[in-house]
């Protein structure tokens, strides 16, 4: 029985700066089944992302090891590394979108096989038995630690947990900008043979987000839906609910993004353009928004219909007040979604491939992605990093 506190744990008392660190070094962490393992992590909030080297437990029966092929760089993995939501644990070693190929399957695995082609997302387990689990929304697990997140460990930490529990054994995990991962089973997503694996990784955060309040607010062929930010969640979010039937306008702060959204097939609006905004007044259906950072939603507030939502999956922080007279008087509804549960995943990898969508990539190389959060957060990608994993050294 491997104890799981080993695995993508260790205490961060030193504080070197050198561009190789090793987890092995610490002999207690040394045993000879574990995985050696290599990504990029960040040890501090302000320093970069270096290379790494650490050690995975191998596979229990319930579990397989992946070779990790393709990552996608999510801006929340900006937001983590950069600590701007306050709970980074460091060292810091993001992604959550991935897509790998099966090298061992533990004995109990039985959906899948070595050699098969699988996604991993934002989640590699939950408690499996509070309400919201029970339900198949492990995105919303209510178990003391709630779900334990690819990496930066369980969404509640042992520290803030009821009696200090700490149910997955662990503090930190470390995700796809690595060589490999050890996964449960059940949190596997099955990538459909007609989508890339390269092009299939955004889908399991990026697409699962946006496709998870399309689905929950029932967006339907010929309703007017509108997506603020055209980013990597917000492009994605365009070619989905386009494909769903709808008619989307996305709302976007760059001049440049009004012509490439014609390109895509949709209507694109400036989002500081009254004159544009003006005739939209009541018209449309549902609206998300997935800007990363504290913005005014009132705007879009006035360009819902009655009884219709907004839904904000971006800021996860504080917004500017919101005018109630504007939601009141049309019974209007504000709302929040947190990335999407196993099935609304698979789901979605399951409506790309059949509506032959996905998101647009840049692919790059490990080396690059420091490179790559200065771009994102200047809004310089198209639409979405994903890293080759063939570019990462092995250990
Ligand atoms: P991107 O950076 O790829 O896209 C964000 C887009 O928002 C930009 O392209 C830009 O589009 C627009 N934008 C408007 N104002 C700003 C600003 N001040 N700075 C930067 N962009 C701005 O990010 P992602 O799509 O990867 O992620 C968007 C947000 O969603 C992040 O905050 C992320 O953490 C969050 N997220 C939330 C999840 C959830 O479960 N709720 C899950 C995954 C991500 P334009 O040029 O068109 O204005």
């Amino acid at each position: 029985m491997v104890d799981r506190a080993l695995d993508s744990t260790r205490s961060y008392a030193e504080d070197t700066d050198s561009a190789v660190e090793s987890e092995a070094s610490n002999g207690t962490m040394l045993n000879g089944t574990m995985l050696k393992a290599v990504g990029f992590a960040a040890k501090h909030s302000f320093s970069n992302l270096k290379r790494f080297e650490f050690e995975r437990a191998p596979a229990q029966a319930n579990e397989v090891e992946l070779e990790i092929l393709f990552c996608g760089v999510c801006h929340s993995d900006i937001h983590q590394v950069k600590n701007e939501w306050s709970n980074t644990v460091y060292p810091c070693l993001p992604g959550h979108e991935i897509v790998g190929r099966i090298t061992r399957a533990g004995s109990a695995v039985s959906k899948h096989r070595v050699g098969d082609i699988v996604g991993v997302g934002c989640m590699i387990d939950s408690c499996g038995a509070c309400g919201p689990c029970l339900a198949g929304d492990q995105n919303y697990c209510e178990g003391p630690n709630s779900w334990l997140a690819t990496y930066n460990g369980p969404m509640v930490p042992a520290a803030k947990a009821p009696g200090e529990v700490n149910s997955y054994g662990r503090d930190n995990t470390y995700g796809g900008y690595s060589n490999n991962l050890v996964v449960k089973e059940s949190f596997l997503l099955k990538i459909p043979a007609s989508l890339r694996p390269e092009v299939a990784a955004p889908i399991l955060c990026a697409g699962a987000t946006t496709y998870s309040p399309l689905k929950h607010w029932g967006v339907k062929a010929g309703q007017k839906v509108g997506i603020v930010g055209f980013g990597g969640l917000g492009h994605l979010a365009c070619k989905l609910a386009k494909a769903m039937g709808a008619q989307v306008t996305v709302f976007t702060h760059s001049k440049e993004k009004l012509e490439e959204a014609g390109q895509f097939g949709i209507a694109a609006v400036l989002e500081k353009d009254k004159d544009a905004l003006e005739p939209l007044k009541s018209s449309f259906d549902f609206i998300l928004s997935t800007i990363p950072q504290k913005h005014d939603i009132n705007p879009y507030i006035e360009l819902l219909k009655r009884d219709c939502t907004l839904c904000v999956v971006g800021a996860l922080e504080p917004l500017e007040p919101v005018n109630n007279m504007q939601v009141a008087f049309h019974r209007k509804q504000i709302a929040g979604s947190l990335i999407g549960n196993l099935a609304d995943t698979q789901e979605v990898l399951d409506f790309c491939a059949k509506h032959g969508i996905g998101p647009d990539i840049e692919l790059i190389n490990i080396e690059e992605v420091n490179d790559a959060y200065d771009k994102v957060e200047k809004g310089d990608v198209r639409f979405r990093y994903v890293i080759n994993m063939a570019s990462l050294q092995p250990v």
